[in-house]
């Protein structure tokens, strides 16, 4: 008897390949919940264990998978309403046109672990530069979607917590083991979904807002009057901004008024 797997290549270590066993691939279906007159974009499609299903229930999904084994298998499978693009989601390039060609799109992913959050930060971007992203329901290792959710205050509570919530709401909704994927990760997952709106509080140069918090970060346990030399050697902090607290404990809003004190 020929094993189900028997003809796909090893799964490779470096792309983070762990691929979803099919009762959860239904489970994750329902948790995205797509709907007919919806275009998705779907980053590391694999073997098509997601794609297929959104296929039959979308009216259009773009998958992108890096992995040049099996982009070929992909597209020879490919229903006439999925568009497989092969290469590196990290690397595509976007014109401002292509991101107005998607229109409105939701985004699904069993993500890549390795990348996940580098993949989560291009999300973000492609929000900013206009890409209409109504909501991202993907699959992460569980500390990652422990640091998306957590509030200010709490260990988990870093870059990611406070660039993702400035973006977009997150709402955790499933957590799987090891054995729900092939071959099995050492860690636990979980599916979280991002619903994407414009930054709130708006801040006038995200750059200055991204760099802020990345920098401070590097210092967090310190106080912020220190931590936030790590921006710039000879920054100091604006007078609302109590200097003995540490960075863990500003909340977003707290960031961005801080990034627009920097930025003017
Ligand atoms: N969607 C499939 C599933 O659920 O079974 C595969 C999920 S697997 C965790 C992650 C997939 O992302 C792999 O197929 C891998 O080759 C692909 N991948 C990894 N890095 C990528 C990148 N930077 N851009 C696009 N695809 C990537």
């Amino acid at each position: 008897m020929m094993r189900p797997h028997a003809r796909r290549p090893p799964a490779k270590k470096r792309f983070g390949q762990h691929f979803l066993e099919p009762v959860w691939v239904n489970k994750l279906v329902r948790a995205i919940g797509p709907r007919a007159d919806e275009d998705f974009i779907e980053i590391g499609a694999g073997h098509g264990a997601l794609t297929w299903p959104l296929a039959e229930r979308t009216r259009r999904v773009t998958a992108f998978e890096i992995d040049e084994d099996l982009a070929p298998g992909l597209r020879a499978r490919a229903p006439g309403n999925v568009t497989v693009v092969a290469g590196d989601f990290l690397e595509q390039v976007f014109s401002d046109l292509d991101l107005q060609e998607f229109g409105q799109v939701r985004v699904a992913a069993n993500l890549p672990y390795n990348v996940a959050a580098p993949i989560l930060f291009r999300l973000l971007d492609l929000a900013t530069r206009g890409l209409r992203i109504g909501d991202a329901t993907v699959m992460l290792q569980r500390e990652v979607a422990d640091r998306l959710i957590a509030p200010p205050g709490s260990r988990e509570y870093g870059v990611l917590s406070v660039l993702v919530q400035h973006q977009a709401d997150v709402e955790r909704l499933l957590a799987l083991p090891p054995g729900a994927f092939r071959p099995s990760p050492k860690v636990q997952s979980a599916v979280v979904r991002l619903r994407f709106h414009p930054p709130q509080p708006p801040v006038s140069d995200r750059r200055v807002f991204r760099g802020i918090v990345q920098s401070v970060f590097t210092r967090r346990r310190k106080t912020m009057s220190n931590a936030i030399r790590a921006y710039g050697e000879k920054a100091t902090l604006p007078a609302w901004l109590d200097g003995s607290r540490r960075p863990e404990t500003l909340s977003v809003a707290e960031f961005a008024r801080l990034a627009d004190d920097f930025a003017t």
